[in-house]
């Protein structure tokens, strides 16, 4: 009983109550805007990220990531899933061997071992929720042979070209 209790004292020790207001724009003070990804090797373009919730008990975490008109996140894979949720603009998504128009408020799910990828329109930043496990495998990028494969398809191939949104 005394064991748990101590326990259960180590576990709370790092928690707080804590309110982040809502700052200007799509921003939260005390979280800061950081690079999209440390790794700049993978192709993305005019993109942040902001880590809102992340506890090593909670086992995911949430951020909120953010393209310019016209930005795009990386096209990749892995086996940890994404849940998201668009907050703000529009654009388009790959999913697998989809593409969909995405808007303010659209709910997507992104399965594992699925290639994706997100694109804002020209028009206005597009924003969104992507909650992921706190621990997860590195994202694969594709290599000549996938994109071959992907490229073969024409709706993806205009896609990947920003073609469904330039108009
Ligand atoms: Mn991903």
């Amino acid at each position: 009983m005394r064991q748990t209790k101590i326990l259960m004292a180590k576990r709370t020790i790092h928690r707080k109550a804590q309110i982040h207001r809502k700052a200007q724009g799509f921003r939260w003070e005390g979280v800061d805007e950081l690079p999209y990804k440390e790794d700049d090797r993978a192709l993305f373009k005019a993109i942040t990220r902001q880590v809102l919730f992340s506890d090593p008990d909670m086992h995911a975490e949430l951020r909120y990531f953010e393209m310019q008109p016209g930005g795009f996140s990386t096209l990749e894979r892995h086996e940890h899933m994404h849940a998201v949720l668009i907050l703000r603009g529009r654009g388009h998504c790959l999913v697998g061997s989809e593409v969909k128009p995405i808007e303010t408020r659209d709910l997507v799910t992104v399965p594992p071992l699925t290639w994706h990828q997100f694109r804002a329109t020209e028009g206005e930043p597009l924003g969104f929720l992507c909650m992921v496990n706190a621990t997860r495998d590195k994202p694969q990028t594709p290599s000549a042979e996938d994109l071959a494969k992907l490229y073969a398809d024409a709706k993806i191939a205009a896609f990947l070209r920003s073609e469904p949104d330039s108009k």
